[in-house]
């Protein structure tokens, strides 16, 4: 009897052991929404306009990333569950829309949403399968609006500088949530505004308080260049 229990007890360990190893957790996400304006105008890289077009004159998303509250995070979680275009067959016009790809040679997005997906959006499948994740994060984007948030406030994207704290207080303002600023530097080398870091709760649902916030600076006077 006690050598069969001893076996049950160390299956029972096993299981629970095998499942923490597949399970990928997380705590919050970043959503991440991108200025084409500073992509394109970066000291980095050049752009490439996608296929079908050049954007519209509006942020774009970069990414929903799943994260931990200690600032690290998981990546390419599932190797068995590739990006499949046509599970969102019925978002593509949104996509293209409100995810565009910028980088070189031209694409018609379908690279950088593999990317996105199997990097980051592996990792929180247990929450959102491959159409939900692409569904919530063009969701979260119509939710944020942030372009409106600046504009409202006086912020706009003409080539003139802003301070960080008018532009993070104008999203603040505009979302309800504090959000971070990635800057990068234009090819003359002006800090200008690149990325806007928002926090969604693990559901994918609301926004919220980021936990943590990134790393990195931005000079006091951030350019906001047009597009
Ligand atoms: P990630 O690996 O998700 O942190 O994203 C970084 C990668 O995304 C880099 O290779 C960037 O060059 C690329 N990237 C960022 N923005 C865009 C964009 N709008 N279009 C295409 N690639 C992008
Ligand atoms: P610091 O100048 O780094 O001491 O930051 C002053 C305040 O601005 C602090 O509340 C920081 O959290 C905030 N802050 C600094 N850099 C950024 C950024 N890139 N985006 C949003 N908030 C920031």
């Amino acid at each position: 009897m006690k050598s069969k229990c001893s076996v049950l007890i160390n299956l029972l360990v096993l299981q629970n052991l095998a499942v923490l190893c597949v399970s990928q957790d997380f705590d919050f996400f970043y959503l991440v929404q991108q200025w084409p304006g500073s992509f394109c105008d970066s000291d980095k890289s050049s752009c490439c306009y996608p296929t079908t077009g050049k954007p519209a004159a509006d942020f774009g998303i970069h990414g929903l990333w799943p994260n931990y509250n200690d600032g690290s995070y998981p990546q390419n979680c599932d190797s068995n569950n590739p990006f499949n275009e046509s599970e969102i067959s019925d978002l593509i016009s949104s996509m293209r829309k409100n995810w565009p790809s910028l980088s070189c040679p031209s694409s018609n997005g379908e690279s950088f949403w593999t990317h996105e997906w199997e990097k980051h959006g592996t990792c929180s499948e247990s929450v959102l399968d491959q159409h939900d994740y692409f569904e919530t994060t063009l969701g979260l984007k119509q939710q944020t609006k942030l372009l409106q948030s600046l504009q409202s406030a006086g912020i706009n994207p003409n080539g003139k500088f802003y301070s960080l704290s008018d532009i993070r207080d104008a999203i603040k303002e505009g979302t309800g949530y504090t959000p971070w600023i990635e800057c990068n530097e234009d090819s003359s080398g002006n800090s200008q505004l690149y990325q806007v870091y928002l926090c969604v709760d693990k559901s994918g649902s609301n926004l919220i308080e980021c936990p943590v916030f990134p790393k990195g600076k931005c000079g006091s006077q951030i350019e906001f260049p047009t597009f």
